[in-house]
């Protein structure tokens, strides 16, 4: 690896942190991480790989890039209902820049420390692309977790947040077609969305007894609900005009009101999608929105409330059988 400083020092440096929590007994430093689960829980695991000019713009601010590589890996634990115990962190590097490693490391740390994620492993390598790729460790009572595959009949289908606001922050990050006139905040809105994803760790722990399945929205809605119904055996019916759209989103649909298909397919939410069982009363706190139901049908069909049409390709695909399936997305 080329660069000043050399890959034991780097991680010392910049990689070396006090672990928190009472269950990471060994982290940074050793051949191995261990960990001793309090007993009566199980652990919930997820990896998730960014690869530069792909998943992230090339120029993004490193801050960008480490917010980003723990907050999808972090969704992907909220979807489960789990509660962040520790990560591992992967870096092919181009070339070790004191500067660029200071400011992504500071991150890090921001976002481990507000997660309650310890830093507990990793692997340095020199890449001719920088590679980033997380592997998320949570812990859930032992026999609970929410799966994709709890669905029934007549459960509420609800979401969190607002959804296509990162797909929007694509077609002004990326500026290769004209948007809409907007106002700058809700442009900066925008932008803020893609770049700093909000993993739903709380929401999705406070779902784990209430919610019967699960997922966290990253490649597109309609496409992420139907692996929701894949893995339930259910279809669905979903009301576009009950879609969670933010003040910013909404300005943006008032001069191209079609782009609530974008809204739709777009990826990069990193919202949580759950089904809701007639008896379960919504907590406000979890901040949720209702926008339809799990019904018996073909398995994974989507239907809109209103009749209108949705569109055949759902989301984002990143080995696309035909030119035609592959949408738009930073961070498939
Ligand atoms: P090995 O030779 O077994 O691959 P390394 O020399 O790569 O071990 O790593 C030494 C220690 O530093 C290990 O505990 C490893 O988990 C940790 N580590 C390496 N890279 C990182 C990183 N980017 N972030 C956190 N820990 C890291
Ligand atoms: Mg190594």
């Amino acid at each position: 690896m080329a660069g000043p400083v050399d890959e034991f020092e780097l991680i010392a440096r910049h990689f070396d942190w006090p672990a928190r929590h009472s269950e990471v007994s060994v982290a940074v430093g050793d051949d191995a991480a261990l960990l001793d689960p309090k007993p009566g829980t199980r652990l919930a695991v997820s990896t998730d790989m960014l690869i530069a000019g792909r998943h992230f713009p090339l120029n993004s601010a490193p801050e960008a890039i480490a917010h980003r590589a723990l907050a999808v890996n972090l969704s992907d634990l909220a979807a489960m209902g789990a509660t962040p115990l520790g990560f591992t962190l992967s870096l092919g590097l181009p070339q070790t820049q004191a500067d660029w490693l200071t400011r992504f490391a500071a991150q890090l740390r921001t976002g481990a420390e507000r997660w309650g994620c310890d830093l507990i492993g990793g692997d340095t390598v020199g890449s001719p692309v920088l590679t980033i790729s997380v592997t998320v460790i949570g812990s859930l009572p032992t026999g609970k977790a929410l799966t994709r595959g709890g669905g029934k009949p007549g459960d509420r289908l609800a979401v969190t947040g607002s959804i296509g606001d990162a797909a929007l922050g694509l077609v002004l990050a990326l500026g290769e077609e004209s948007p809409p006139a907007l106002s700058p905040s809700a442009a900066a809105f925008l932008r803020e969305r893609l770049d700093y994803p909000e993993p739903r760790v709380s929401t999705g722990r406070a779902l784990l007894t209430h919610a019967s399945a699960a997922l966290d929205c990253s490649d597109g809605l309609l496409q992420d609900i139907g692996h929701l119904l894949a893995a339930s055996d259910l279809a669905a019916e979903i009301d576009i005009d009950a879609l969670p759209v933010s003040p910013a989103a909404a300005e943006w649909l008032e001069s191209r009101p079609a782009d609530w298909i974008r809204l739709v397919t777009g990826g990069d939410d990193y919202e949580l999608i759950v089904a809701l069982p007639p008896g379960v009363e919504i907590d406000p706190a979890w901040g949720v929105t209702v926008i339809g139901r799990l019904i018996d049908g073909p398995v994974g069909e989507i239907r809109e409330a209103q009749g209108r049409a949705l569109p055949e390709r759902r989301g984002y695909t990143h080995f696309p059988s035909t030119s035609a399936d592959k949408g738009d997305n930073a961070n498939g």
